[in-house]
């Protein structure tokens, strides 16, 4: 894995930090008070090819991988407007489908998702599961009379629905011999009879809303499956772990913007005689933030890498650790933020206290710190498991 990005990386970098800054934290601060997704930011980066830069050439994306797709959302998160759905819709969902889905799906699929016209959300997250996703109950048996899929249960959490225009939706269907329920992912579209949404009333600032769904005999046609009946975990993983990497670039990013609002108010706020920054105090904590975030993108790039060379095995790991510190560098990083600039840490004008909630998003999606730290204790140390 080289450590010094490449030419090529560098430019996309430097392009999207511009569209970014042209948009700025201005941007989606206004479009959350208007209670709207950032239409204009999602339409011009999608225009540009950022959002389809991890799908196939082939079916209208860049070719690229997780790795140019993490560098978009962490510059424009560093720029103070990231795209959540970017973790969802290309991220999860395109990879899902470029990997598994049928010619058809890809055909209906990718060349929109990657050119932003369409959106997918992802449901995973089940009210009585939580943490544990071996526990979901969402159930999809066939009609034997049609060969229709009728999907029945219960998903929390799930961001961006009312705008997507499908959900990849994680049920289970039962094998024939043992009984037991495996994983399948199946494209609901939005307004399918049966599949409801309660908006859910969040205490955060974001343009993207979360929501409540309840399936009830939700019918599909055969071709709403994604991938093979009978792959098990694979395919899900194939789709989790760029959300980790993406959740990582998504804390990246945010951790950088709050950074670098602190040390620009820093440079020039004086009280005593010298500027605030000049305090040890002041100074030191926010390197220290530098210095998390700079190992977490290291943790983060390598786990992109990994995945886009096909090692599914060794990304999970990296994707795990990488989005692990990047959050945790992300809290510090905006939590130092807001005591830099004191009072107006906590003003409107300043725009950081509402990064507080929205820092803390990455600590516990995809997956919670506490689950991090259980996974690296079982399988990357061999500890006994208390649960
Ligand atoms: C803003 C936002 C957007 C989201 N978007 C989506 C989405 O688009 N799609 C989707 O499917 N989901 C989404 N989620 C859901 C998210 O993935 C879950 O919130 C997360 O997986 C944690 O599940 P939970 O909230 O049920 O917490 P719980 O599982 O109830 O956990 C509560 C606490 O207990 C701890 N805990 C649980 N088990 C253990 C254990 N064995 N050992 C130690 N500690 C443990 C956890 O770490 C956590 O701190 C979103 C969540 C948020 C907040």
């Amino acid at each position: 894995m080289p450590v010094i990005e490449s030419e090529e990386h560098r430019a996309l970098r430097a392009a999207v930090s511009a569209l970014g800054h042209k948009y700025g934290r201005e941007y989606l601060t206004r479009t959350v008070e208007e209670g709207r997704p950032a239409t204009e930011l999602w339409a011009e980066a999608a225009e540009l090819g950022y959002l389809g830069v991890n799908l196939p050439e082939e079916h209208g994306g860049g070719g690229g991988g997780i790795f140019e797709l993490s560098i978009v959302l962490e510059e424009l998160g560093a720029a103070g407007c990231p795209l959540l759905l970017m973790v969802v819709s290309p991220a999860i969902c395109g990879t899902v489908i470029a990997r598994f889905g049928t010619e058809e799906q890809k055909r209906d699929w990718l060349p929109a998702l990657a050119d932003g016209t369409r959106v997918m959300a992802f449901g995973i997250t089940e009210p009585d599961a939580g943490s544990n996703s071996h526990r979901i109950t969402t159930t999809a048996r066939r009609d034997p009379a049609t060969g229709d899929w009728l999907l029945t249960g219960h998903k929390v959490f799930v961001s961006g629905v009312d705008i997507a225009d499908a959900t990849l939706i994680v049920g289970r269907t039962e094998d024939a011999r043992t009984g037991r329920l495996k994983p399948c992912l199946f494209i609901v579209p939005r307004d399918t009879p049966g599949f409801e949404r309660r908006k859910i009333d969040m205490e955060l600032s974001a343009a993207e809303k979360q929501f409540e769904l309840t399936l009830d005999d939700v019918r599909l046609p055969a071709g709403a499956l994604v991938g093979d009946e009978d792959a098990g975990l694979l395919q899900l993983f194939a789709g989790l772990n760029p959300e980790r990497i993406m959740t990582a670039a998504f804390a990246i990013g945010m951790g950088r913007f709050a950074l670098s609002r602190a040390v620009e108010y820093a440079r020039d706020r004086t009280v005593w005689k010298a500027p605030i920054g000049s305090h040890q105090a002041i100074a030191h904590p926010l390197a220290q933030a530098h210095i998390d975030l700079e190992l977490a993108r290291l943790m983060m790039q390598k786990a992109a890498h990994l995945y886009d060379a096909g090692d599914d095995t060794g990304a999970g790991e990296a994707a795990n650790m990488a989005k692990y510190a990047a959050a945790e560098a992300c809290v510090k990083a905006v939590d130092q933020a807001v005591h830099t600039l004191g009072g107006n840490g906590l003003t409107r004008e300043f725009g950081l206290a509402s990064l507080i909630t929205a820092a803390r998003v990455s600590r516990i999606a995809p997956v919670s710190r506490e689950m991090i730290l259980n996974y690296v204790s079982h399988q990357t140390l061999g500890l006994p498991k208390s649960y």
